[in-house]
């Protein structure tokens, strides 16, 4: 029996598939559970954070009103099951939150908000291109001062090195083109902000650029359907092995995939009478 093809694809499921097929297995048809982690909860409160500041009229946007919005942030996250499965304490607790501030602060380093006229924040697009459903949530959508559109994405990893810029900036090459699809134009600029550097990249969204998107898109969704199929997702060991959550179930550390696919199932099963009586 093959494995359900997913609905849709995000930019970060299409990096997750290209770097190991196995981990977006688990992760995507699968679907384990995965432990919190301290760093993904930080990125969440950051953009949280940087939200609440773009929402400020311009003039507002200062340093010391942009931890507060941390501050408020935090506020709202403290009961998130996220937070709470981190379990943090004492110093922990402390380091994680000044860790927090200072990505904040770092993005002034970056630009200045009070330049930036956003016109969608923490935006969800969704679009059938080349009959493949895309979603993706864009971190800020704005005008430039020409009036043409601009994608901005926060990071609060590290920034990659130069020889990886290109792969980084595939997702901001999607979201460009889903609002391409939806809005008619193609953006003028795509931009990730790396706050824990800091450092940006920009690129110019263009024909070649557009057309490299579409073909990478039209191969991932061709191999994830063909992998599917086939019941054939492999591992491809890496650095992010160090990171991966799925590492009991990975033959390159001597697990079984297929308990993975045993306890989806479980859970499938179990989830079913309870659908059912939803329904009813
Ligand atoms: S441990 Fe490494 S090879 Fe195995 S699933 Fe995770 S990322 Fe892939």
């Amino acid at each position: 029996m093959a494995f359900p093809v997913p609905r849709s694809l995000s930019p970060s499921k299409v990096s997750s598939f290209t770097d190991c097929a196995l981990a977006f297995r688990f992760s995507v048809i699968d679907r384990l559970p995965e432990p919190p982690s301290a760093a993904a909860t930080r990125g969440t409160l950051v953009h949280a954070a940087l939200e609440r500041l773009h929402l400020l009229p311009p003039a507002e946007r200062t340093v010391d009103a942009a931890l507060a919005c941390l501050a408020d942030a935090r506020v709202e996250l403290r009961d998130d099951p996220e937070y709470v499965g981190l379990e943090l304490r004492g110093d922990d607790e402390v380091a994680f939150h000044a860790e927090a501030a200072e990505l904040v602060r770092n993005y002034f380093r970056l630009e200045d908000p009070r330049t930036v006229r956003a016109i969608g924040l923490e935006l969800l697009l969704t679009a059938e291109v080349d009959g493949l459903r895309l979603r993706g949530i864009i971190d800020r959508l704005e005008l430039d001062d020409d009036g043409g559109l601009v994608v901005t994405d926060y990071k609060t990893g590290a920034a990659p090195p130069t020889q990886h810029e290109r792969k980084r900036l595939s997702g901001v090459h999607i979201y460009s083109l889903l609002c391409e699809e939806l809005l008619g134009r193609r953006p003028a600029r795509v931009q990730l902000l790396f706050l824990r550097d800091p450092l940006a990249i920009i690129t110019e969204p263009s024909d070649r650029s557009t057309r490299g998107t579409r073909r990478t898109l039209g191969a991932v969704w061709t191999a994830v359907e063909r992998a599917c199929h086939r019941e054939d997702f492999r591992p491809q060991p890496s650095r992010l092995c160090e990171w991966c959550s799925f590492r009991a179930y990975c033959p390159a550390f001597g697990g079984d995939p297929a308990a993975a696919r045993m306890l989806a199932e479980g859970a499938a099963a179990e989830a079913e009478p309870q659908l059912a009586l939803e329904l009813a």
